[in-house]
């Protein structure tokens, strides 16, 4: 049994803020706290409370900082300073921005003060102990503001005199230019905006990783963990494909152990942040974690997420044989994340404001941040909604941070959509007026699986009787029918590979590129084409690590010229009056060999590395002359055409019509796109709103050309899958193993129902062939 602390707690929420102390400890915070210790301080607090060892450390409050500004006298002047600011002039703001922050720098700490914070940091540790210190901005109308600009962070910082210069630093902060912007533009009250900072004992991680404290896709009560060498980053970011590790908490027994080959770990660079190194080879191939290090991972994980009342995604990491915990947060995947927020009893009351279609599954209430331009994406905060016209790559970065996603245009196929299943992240795509419906700031609910929008906050807490309810649902099946899954981002590949999936039937490098913010175009005129092809292979082969053993197949570039158009270089793309239609897909790279040649000198790399299951699919087929174009271009870079896995996509008309021809012209698979199959069979725009009615991938048509194109490809002997949207219905994934496919690759979060629907298909034609003999 966790027994909760309380009394340990030093402020109750509602005292008046005159008797906050300047220093609160770990210990004596709970999430009440937040105005006193920031979001960030509040959650360790809150972890710390029920018994989890989290690194130690103390919060110099945000009344500290108030009394700061009082004893010292700068208070007045500092707002004195800017009172009369227009925000929008950028001379003046970054004028009074500098002037505020030296007032706050300049100043002297008032001795008590000083005196608390090194009392604070001796108590922490006899000798100068290596801290993290980290501002948290808040506000009394809006506790957890982590508003833009001022998430200053101080890594290594060690002695009194470092630690006090950090903790000025992090208070200046809060009048950087963009944060005084930023909070004027939401109409905060200046004077009520506080900020505290967290020092925190830095943990150099000897092997790290993450946890999930319950299955990530089926809600079982399994918890899975990811462990590498060196820190927690190599795991996060992908960088490594770590050990895993599966304990299942009914038998209380380790019940899944898989050893990785851990190449690279990263480590702490002197004061200067992380390295990446090689992993030496005796260590490569060693099991992370010993087994009471997995079982006593899982004890954590489940008191946090019993704690939290739903499924925890942890950081954790191991130094001296010490476990500490890092980070806990909601798992931010498919089943749990839909299920657990139930808002069934508020839903009937809650007004809906707006509707649009659900892109992406999932359930969070955030406020409104409207984003009319990629520049103003600075002032977008974790846990913010993203409300924009339609998103674009250069906008993934705040895409990730947000807790839900709105846009004006756009159907199911469209970059918001893609993009926010793959991090998980609940989307409503063309909803038409968003952008003028919603205003800033203003407090609402997403439902991204039915496309509503509600006013105000409806959601509500966890039920972990519905998490084992999942479980039950949806057990481990294995299927003769292959079930991938779609990557678009390298970063969502770990979650894709915890689907268990049999492989990737798309990746989708478009995303990737576009993700630099320079047209390939620019890379080739600015000489710099080795940093596109080894951008493009460190992408690709993050994935390919994910799943080991298991085919990838790769697409080619297919981006609309549009697409390019915001980038460095994009000044060069021609103006097309419908790029859905025009110079895209293998039909582009046929006509411009230099933007091919780079991306085939990535996947040489690969192959040459090893990486055998990766297989190359050309996008925009209409003719086999294009396929045997591509292919001869391929054997002109030096690669052994016919010893490499080459195979098209079936996405207009024509490929599919004379899918036979391609058959003969060697294709060694072929994939249906269907979110294009079905706007150029049916002249349905598929990223336009006003005819996303109409839009029908199960129109006879569509469902005729892919028929015929299945069997062709079983007579050839040739495998036959699929990679547009509507692989991931399981409606029309029953259909398509009815009629034969080999394959379906589906989103991630569509995995474990599609798998469940090819099952009970596959079953049930198994029964039906086998009554049908009984009758005979
Ligand atoms: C498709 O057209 O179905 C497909 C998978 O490709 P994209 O959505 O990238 O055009
Ligand atoms: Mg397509």
């Amino acid at each position: 049994m966790i027994i909760i602390k309380q009394e340990g707690r030093k402020i109750i929420s509602g005292a008046s803020m005159k008797d906050v102390p300047n220093i609160l400890w770990l210990e004596e915070i709970r999430k009440e706290d937040i105005v006193s210790v920031g979001g960030k301080g509040a959650s360790l607090g809150e972890m710390a409370s029920i018994g989890l060892p989290v690194p130690k450390a103390f919060v110099v409050t945000a009344q500290a900082f108030r009394r700061f500004l009082v004893e010292t006298g700068i208070e007045k002047k500092i707002f004195a300073s800017y009172e009369r600011l227009d925000v929008e002039d950028n001379e003046a703001l970054e004028k009074a921005a500098d002037g505020a922050k030296t007032m706050v720098l300049r100043a002297k700490m008032p001795a008590f003060i000083k005196d608390e914070i090194r009392h604070a940091y001796k108590k922490i540790s006899a000798e100068d102990l290596i801290v993290a210190v980290r501002s948290s901005a808040t506000a009394e109308d809006l506790p957890d503001a982590s508003f833009a600009g001022q998430q200053e962070t101080y890594l290594n910082i060690k002695g009194e005199a470092a630690l006090l210069e950090a903790v000025q630093k992090c208070w200046a902060s809060l009048y950087g230019a963009r944060a005084i912007y930023y909070r004027a533009k939401q109409g905060f009250d200046d004077h009520t905006v506080n900020i505290a900072v967290v020092v925190q004992q830095l943990v150099h991680s000897e092997k790290a990783g993450v946890m999930f404290t319950s299955h990530p896709i089926t809600g079982e009560p399994l918890t899975i963990i990811e462990g590498s060498w060196g820190l927690g980053e190599a795991v996060v970011s992908g960088s490594v494909s770590p050990d895993k590790y599966i304990f299942d908490q009914r038998s209380e027994k380790v019940d899944d152990v898989l050893i990785s080959n851990k190449k690279v770990e990263i480590i702490a660079d002197g004061d200067h942040g992380t390295k990446l190194v090689d992993v030496p080879a005796s260590r490569q191939d060693t099991q992370v974690l010993s087994t009471p290090e997995i079982t006593k991972l899982a004890m954590y994980g489940k008191i946090a997420e019993n704690h939290y009342g739903i499924p925890q995604d942890v950081e954790w990491g191991i130094v001296n044989g010490i476990i500490y915990i890092l980070q806990s947060r909601p798992i931010t995947t498919i089943g749990n994340k839909k299920e657990a927020k139930s808002m069934s009893g508020q839903k009937q009351n809650a007004k809906i404001i707006l509707q649009g279609q659900g892109a992406a599954p999932g359930i969070a209430s955030g406020r409104v941040v409207v984003i009319r331009d990629v520049k103003d994406t600075g002032s977008v905060k974790e846990g913010d909604i993203l409300v924009t016209k339609m998103t674009s790559p250069d906008m993934v970065p705040a895409m990730r941070k947000v807790a839900a996603i709105i846009t004006d245009e756009g159907g199911l196929t469209c970059h918001a959509a893609i993009v926010s299943r793959e991090l998980g992240t609940p989307a409503v795509v063309g909803t038409k007026t968003a952008t003028h419906v919603l205003t800033n700031g203003q407090l609402i609910t997403v439902d991204g699986e039915k496309g509503l929008i509600y006013e105000g906050e409806i959601t509500a807490p966890a039920k972990p009787a519905q998490v084992v309810q999942m479980a039950a649902a949806a057990p481990h099946i294995i299927t003769a029918t292959s079930v991938k899954v779609n990557v678009s981002i390298p970063e969502a590949a770990a979650r894709a590979a915890a689907t268990g999936a049999d492989g990737v039937g798309l990746l989708r490098i478009e995303h990737l590129i576009l993700g630099l913010n320079k047209t390939p175009g620019w890379f080739i005129a600015n000489n710099k084409e080795e940093d596109f092809v080894r951008e493009l292979h460190d992408g690709i082969k993050i994935v390919l690590d994910a799943f080991p053993g298991k085919p990838v197949w790769v697409r080619t570039l297919d981006a609309p010229t549009d697409e390019f158009r915001n980038m460095m270089g994009g000044e060069n793309e021609p103006l097309e009056h419908n790029p859905m239609l025009g110079w895209r897909g293998i039909r582009r790279d046929i006509q411009s060999p230099d933007q091919f040649r780079l991306q085939v000198e990535s996947f040489k790399r690969l192959w040459k590395e090893g990486y055998d299951n990766l297989g190359i699919m050309f996008p925009m087929v209409s003719h086999p002359d294009e396929f045997l174009a591509a292919k001869a271009m391929m054997m002109a870079c030096g690669v052994d055409v016919d010893n490499v896995t080459l195979g098209i996509m079936i996405e207009i008309p024509a490929s599919a019509i004379m899918i036979e021809d391609f058959l003969k012209c060697g294709i060694k698979f072929a994939s249906f796109g269907t979110n294009d199959l079905v706007q150029y069979t049916l002249a349905i725009d598929r990223n336009n709103e006003n005819v996303a009615d109409m839009y029908e991938p199960q129109h006879p048509a569509v469902l005729h050309l892919i028929h015929t194109a299945i069997q062709m490809c079983r007579a050839y002997d040739v495998e036959c899958s699929i990679c547009g949207q509507a692989g991931s219905d399981p409606k029309m994934a029953s259909w398509l193993v009815e009629h034969g496919i080999a394959s379906i690759s589906a989103n991630i979060d569509a995995i474990a129902k599609i798998r469940e629907a090819v099952a009970r298909t596959e079953k049930r034609i198994i029964l039906e062939a086998a009554r049908n003999r009984d009758a005979e």
